[in-house]
């Protein structure tokens, strides 16, 4: 690919992103080291360090950059945090996710069989083999792991599925799209009684849970 640097590239995009929609510097760190390029499908490779969500196959959409950067702003992750994530596409937040709380800790589950098993196998070149991806019905969480910190869903649901938010534990955070036709980022603290004190993060748009 004449003239397509994707480091260089990549280190534009988090610029860019530190100037408008990412103050986090762990979070930046993280975004400057995961190779975007290389969880995207080859014909879109040139196109990975724009700041847009791209197509994935199996009629799916990555998100844009800065909504994976701002999602991991707001779940304020630390290292060693265990993290569900419902939606592993082809494994690019998941990587992010990694770099902030560590490979191991990260937990994603993935409906459809093909996207679980490239984000595998994506994840394992790229030195984060030791996430853990499932495929399934993310509606169930993931038991054997739990319980989680932090959970976040990467397509919209009219709800936080029960099983997620049982999964979480007390003073954990959720975050996810919530609603059909117009969703809203909504972060989600779980009390003690398994009810969620919520705040609203602004208008998204998701491709909806299966
Ligand atoms: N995390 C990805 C985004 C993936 S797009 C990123 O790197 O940005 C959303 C993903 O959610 C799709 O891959 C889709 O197949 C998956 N999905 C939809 N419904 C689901 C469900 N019920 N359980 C698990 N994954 C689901």
């Amino acid at each position: 690919m004449a003239g397509f640097d994707p480091d260089d590239a990549r280190e534009r995009l988090v610029q860019r992103l530190r100037n408008t929609r990412v103050d986090d510097g762990a979070v930046l760190d993280a975004m400057r080291t995961v190779p975007r390029h290389e969880f995207v499908p080859e014909q879109r490779r040139r196109d990975a360090y724009d700041d847009r969500p791209l197509p994935i196959g199996q009629d799916q959409t990555i998100s844009a950059p800065r909504m994976v950067g701002m999602m991991a702003e707001l779940l304020n992750l630390e290292p060693g945090d265990r993290v569900l994530e419902i939606g592993t596409g082809r494994g690019y937040h998941a990587a992010v996710t990694a770099e902030l709380v560590g490979p191991d800790h990260v937990h994603s589950v993935e409906y459809h069989d093909e996207l679980a098993e490239l984000a595998r196998a994506t994840l394992a070149e790229t030195g984060y083999g030791d996430v853990s991806v499932r495929a399934g019905d993310g509606r169930e969480g993931w038991p054997d792991h739990a319980p989680y910190d932090r959970a976040y869903l990467t397509c919209a649901a009219p709800e936080f599925p029960e099983a997620v938010v049982e999964q979480v534990r007390p003073g954990g955070l959720l975050l996810a799209p919530i609603g059909s036709h117009s969703q809203t980022l909504v972060r989600a603290r779980r009390r003690a009684d398994g009810s969620l004190d919520r705040e609203d993060h602004g208008a998204v748009r998701f491709v909806p849970l299966q």
